[in-house]
């Protein structure tokens, strides 16, 4: 027994203890294992029955230190066989990288990657010439990807018709409304745009068909395959701009409506009239006057007397982007029933000129089997992807039940690369693209956490209200800011899923507990209808003071009915204070450089994304920005702001307000930074200052020549400072404040005045305006985690994490999983409660319910609920019975130093007792290198040959071991035997018995 312990140890602890080993420096990997494809039928023969296809080793820097799991992934189906969203749980996400250099193979399958893609050229087709089509580059890439027992992808484009059609051919072009100028590329309103497509498909599947079938990511339109129109993008990047301007003769291609073509128009006039069966109707509806159907045009901008016009316009702009993705997913899904789809979802925002509407994406996806891909994969940080449309997206792909990806849509830090991973497993993602060259420089990330890159199903019961109607009245706003701006703070304490106004339409509410909202003034009467039914059912509704709400056409009665107490709630903004970190105080002075990714929690209102321009970052301000700066109350002080705006927009109120009161103005074009006195009566008494920006804004697109800008603009800003007057004439620039704010608010009043009862359900109005989110937040966290507080028959939240902490956390079916994105490091006691995991059949159980976690920067944590299967590590060197054999060393064999192997001679054999700590079905792999390549052996587990596995097991490059197959095991203490098969000699490596399934084999991190 105790001799057997020594010799044991968990992959799982040696992977992770090897990201230790990895930093010990002058390791140099010895043998390189060369091409052993020579001697592979011979090898085919002795082998046992389970031993995988040997793939051909490639050649890789392998650091022997490290073992990783090469995975057993099927190549991927769709169509019948196709899962739904996030199932099945504890599956491998799939993980999708671009085909590299085949040098480049052994670290993609190392780092878990099974299926590699192929880009058609994005603007233009394979026809190279009328019936001649060349698939010449992507067999190439195909080849080698299927040489190597990687899965193929392949990512056609139809959007541009190849050079010679469009000067042959007759069709409509797309055409944007602004210039009335076409681009070289099917408008989605031509009729025949599907027949094109269609026949695409069909020469695809002539040359495909037959087996290995490949799978496909299925271009769209607009400038890289995406379900939406050109934003300008490839006229921007250096490089395909300059190929743009080649192709095309110009460099036209532009975020804007493009829907000047004749087939759009003549499109928009039949779907509204057959929408209102008669032109007398139409015009009712949108209070126009069209005397023909002729004259029926489109609107002209939004206003208040006309939301419906223009809401009608849109929606049929989207639709007939979303009529598009459906016909190409429907045409391929044709041509190939049975291979994995996936749809390109992208873009920055949500401006409706893109045409992209993600929730209907997600819906038709599922509609024909085909899985979603959010190329907003590490676009922004953690919280702020989850707010927006990588977090939309899954919530949609979630309800409607269409499998979920992810892609980066460009490089990726090693640091946002744990982020990515995170993201990817708490969205409940099927599949994981990454780009080749971030695989490189992020490895590490997949070497730590790729075992838990697996399906999972976050338990959620909290909606956030994505306020579709507002947000596409307001075309010029990307994406709802304040939404934005609440949904990425209140990550730290809850997790979430966003539900716009169709998935509320179509059912989604009926799985929540608790609808937040943050915006959204103007809402569709169905929408509000089934909200308030879904209250009257159970729902609780948490709204704070955002504006009354009213339907398009301008009818408040829902407002009054549900929330009519609203307006006689007294004003509550909750009691702010800021928290210095421990051992620290507040300072005299503190500057807040707003472009600075850290100056973000001391910001509120309306700012714009930050921008780095000539190394300076700033940030622009809408009408109303806030800065909150802790000081000593009641102290004159100086307030600083660094600022600026073009001459073009002077002449517009520019206020700076301190708690309220006006201080000074900006009144000078240029950059200039501005002093103005605070003198102590406007800070007395408070421990934080809100300094408030309120500007009339200008566009610049309307003052500014060239610019295309449709902003509504401030002024913009490097910093705000404010100092007592000895700081300010310091030389020294301060910092920003060291703390974090808290919030505390009237629990009492919540309960007795904001929160009312409406049938089954309740409405929690908390009075407080926008400036106060904070304290809204932590209305929404009482709601969420103390409901049955408010009455007795409410389900609370199970708390896996509920403080302002910077530490991310999601509740799984399988897991609680933890995430720092920091940089420190952060000690965590989680303390599950009983009662909360009892009655959920849906949960697994804990096996503990305290846990310790020290959560590293940048890192990611787990907590199983239940047993994790057993991989159990024998290194050949430390076998219990050696015999006259003697350890050797050899920088080639785990672990890479020290003795690392035994040279077994022929007939000789080395054996092993070892504990088996949990009873299960293990496979036996094995590594013996003979000759400098694999050589199988004859291992034997407690006198007996081992028994074949069932399936099939997929080896893939850089795979370092063979099968010799299955043993049942029972607790307790076993013996294994390694022996050279008949007249040959081995060096013995290492053995390991793994109860995965998931495992096809083991092989060597790349260096
Ligand atoms: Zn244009």
């Amino acid at each position: 027994m105790t001799g057997a312990r020594w010799a044991l140890m968990t992959v799982a602890g040696l992977v992770t203890g090897a990201v230790a080993l990895s930093a010990r420096p002058g390791r140099v990997g010895g043998v390189a294992p060369a091409s052993r494809t020579g001697g592979y039928q011979a090898r085919q023969q002795q082998a046992p029955p389970a031993e995988p296809l040997a793939p051909p080793v490639l050649t890789a820097d392998y650091d022997y230190t490290r073992l990783v799991r090469i995975w057993n992934i099927e190549p991927p189906a769709g169509g019948a066989k196709q899962p739904g969203y996030a199932e099945p749980v504890g599956a491998r996400i799939i993980q999708c990288s671009n085909v590299p250099a085949a040098s480049g193979l052994a670290l993609l399958a190392s780092t878990g990657f099974t299926l590699l893609q192929t880009d058609s050229d994005h603007l233009s087709t394979e026809e190279t010439r009328p019936n001649i089509w060349d698939f010449s580059q992507p067999d190439a890439a195909r080849g080698l990807a299927l040489a190597s027992a990687f899965d193929w992808c392949y990512f056609p484009h139809f959007a541009f018709p190849p050079p010679w059609y469009s000067q042959r051919i007759q069709y409509v072009r797309v055409r944007c409304l602004e210039h009335d100028q076409a681009v070289e590329a099917w408008s989605p309103w031509d009729p025949n745009f599907g027949y094109f497509i269609s026949r695409g498909y069909e020469r695809l599947a002539r040359h495909y068909g037959a087996a290995p079938t490949p799978a496909f990511y299925l271009g769209v339109h607009g400038d890289y395959g995406e379900c939406g129109l050109m934003i300008g993008a490839r006229t921007s990047v250096p490089g395909q701009k300059e190929d743009w301007e080649r192709r095309f003769g110009n460099l036209h291609n532009h975020v804007e409506w493009w829907c000047a073509d004749t087939s759009a128009k003549a499109s928009f006039r039949t779907a509204m009239l057959s929408k209102y069966g008669s032109l007398a109707s139409l015009n009712a509806a949108w209070r126009t006057s069209f005397r023909s159907e002729d004259e029926i045009a489109y609107p002209s901008g939004v206003s208040a007397g006309s939301r419906r016009y223009w809401l009608d316009w849109v929606a049929w702009y989207q639709q007939g982007v979303s009529n598009l993705t459906d016909v190409v997913c429907r045409v391929a899904r044709r041509s190939f029933p049975e291979a994995l789809m996936m749809l390109p979802c992208g873009f920055g925002d949500e401006d409706p000129r893109t045409g992209v509407d993600n929730s209907m994406l997600a819906k038709i996806a599922a509609r024909h089997r085909v899985d979603v891909r959010s190329t907003h994969g590490g676009f922004r940080p953690f919280p702020q992807n989850q707010a927006t449309m990588l977090g939309r997206l899954a919530s949609a792909c979630r309800f409607y039940g269409a499998p979920f990806w992810t892609e980066p849509p460009s490089t990726i830090s090693p640091d946002a690369q744990v982020g990515r991973i995170f993201e990817a497993i708490t969205l409940g993602a099927r599949g994981h693209f990454d780009w080749a060259s971030n695989v490189q420089t992020g490895r590490e990330a997949y070497y730590r956490y790729g075992k838990h890159m697996r399906i999972s199903k976050r338990v959620v019961d909290v909606a956030m209200f994505y306020p579709t109607t507002s947000h596409l009245l307001r075309p010029g706003q990307g994406y709802p800011r304040t939404f934005e701006q609440g949904c990425s703070a209140i990550r730290d304490v809850l997790d979430y899923d966003i539900v716009d106004e169709r998935m509320v339409l179509d059912g989604a509410l009926e799985r929540y507990r608790v609808l937040v909202w943050w915006e959204g003034a103007v809402v569709e009467a169905p929408v509000l209808a089934q909200i308030r039914s879904w209250i009257e059912r159970g729902g609780a509704l948490v709204i704070y003071d955002c504006g009354k709400i009213e339907t398009v056409e301008g009818d408040t009665s829902w407002f009054r009915d549900v929330l009519g107490y609203a307006g006689k709630l007294t004003p509550t903004g909750g009691t702010y204070r800021f928290v210095p970190i421990p051992g620290t105080r507040i300072e005299d002075a503190y500057r807040i450089s707003v472009g600075n990714a850290r100056a973000a929690t001391f910001l509120d209102g309306d700012w714009e994304q930050p921008e780095t321009t000539g190394g300076v970052e700033r940030r622009w301000t809408g009408a109303e920005a806030d800065v909150k700066i802790p000081v000593h109350g009641g102290t004159d002080l100086v307030l600083s702001i660094r600022a600026s705006f073009p001459p073009e927009a002077v002449g517009r109120r520019r206020e700076v307000l301190v708690n309220g009161t006006q201080v000074g103005i900006l009144d000078l074009a240029g950059e200039h930074t501005y002093r103005f006195a605070v003198p102590g009566n406007l800070t007395a008494g408070r421990n934080v200052t809100r300094i408030t920006l309120r500007c009339e804004t200008f566009v610049p697109a309307a003052v500014l020549a060239r610019s295309q800008d449709p902003r509504n603009l401030g002024v913009w800003v490097t910093y705000v400072q404010l100092a007592g007057e000895d700081a300010t004439a310091s030389t020294s620039e301060p910092g920003p404040p060291q703390g974090r704010f808290e919030v505390a608010i009237d629990y009492r009043r919540l309960r007795g005045e904001f929160a009312r009862k409406l049938g089954s359900g309740w409405t929690i109005y908390f009075p407080a305006r926008k400036e106060q989110l904070p304290a809204y937040y932590e209305a929404v966290r009482y709601a969420v985690y103390h409901l049955s507080d408010l009455d007795a028959k409410k389900q609370d939240a199970i708390v896996i994490d509920d403080a302002w902490d910077g530490v991310y956390a999601s509740l799984c079916t399988d897991k609680a999983i933890y995430y720092n994105p920091g940089p420190n490091r952060a000690l965590r006691t989680i303390v599950l409660s009983p009662s909360a995991f009892a009655g959920r059949a849906d949960i697994g159980k804990p096996t503990s319910l305290t846990h310790e976690l020290t959560l590293e920067p940048a890192s990611i944590s787990v907590i199983p609920f239940g047993r994790t299967p057993q991989e159990l590590l024998l290194q050949c060197e430390k076998f219990t019975s050696l015999g006259e054999l003697k350890p050797q060393d050899g920088a080639g064999f785990s672990p890479g130093e020290g003795d690392t192997h035994v040279l077994v001679p022929v007939n000789g054999q080395i054996s092993t007792r070892f504990e088996c700590p949990a009873q299960g079905r293990y496979r036996v792999f094995y590594r013996a290198w003979r000759r400098n390549a694999l050589c199988p052996a004859n291992v034997t587990v407690n006198g007996k040959p081992c028994g074949q596995v069932p399936g099939h097991l997929r080896a893939r490059a850089s795979q370092q071991t063979l099968c010799a197959g299955e043993v049942s095991l029972s607790k307790g203490v076993h013996s294994l035997v390694v022996r050279p098969l008949p007249g040959q000699d081995i060096r013995a490596d290492f053995v390991v018995l793994a109860a995965d399934p998931a495992v096809a084999g083991y092989g060597f991190a790349a260096k």
